[in-house]
């Protein structure tokens, strides 16, 4: 067990904490940061790291879906 604490002043369990370069991560990554499940955001962090890529709209879909970042999490189900 383990605990992470940040300059910005959060803490917490450090189990499973992932640290990734976000530079060129555009608004779609933290849109489905905040959509995904908890458990499945570290997983995903990681995996955008590894597969960095721009928005590709799901063209039959009425809301705003990322064809990448879903074939990714219906991998994870
Ligand atoms: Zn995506």
């Amino acid at each position: 067990m383990g605990l992470y604490v940040s300059p910005d002043g959060n803490y917490g369990d450090s189990e499973g904490l992932v640290v990734i370069d976000n530079d060129n991560f555009d608004e779609h990554f933290y849109n489905y940061l905040e959509f995904l499940s908890d458990w499945l955001t570290p997983d995903y962090a990681k995996w955008f790291e590894d597969n960095d890529h721009n928005f590709e709209e799901n063209p039959d879909s009425s809301i705003s879906e990322c064809l990448v970042c879903e074939e990714w999490i219906e991998s994870q189900r």
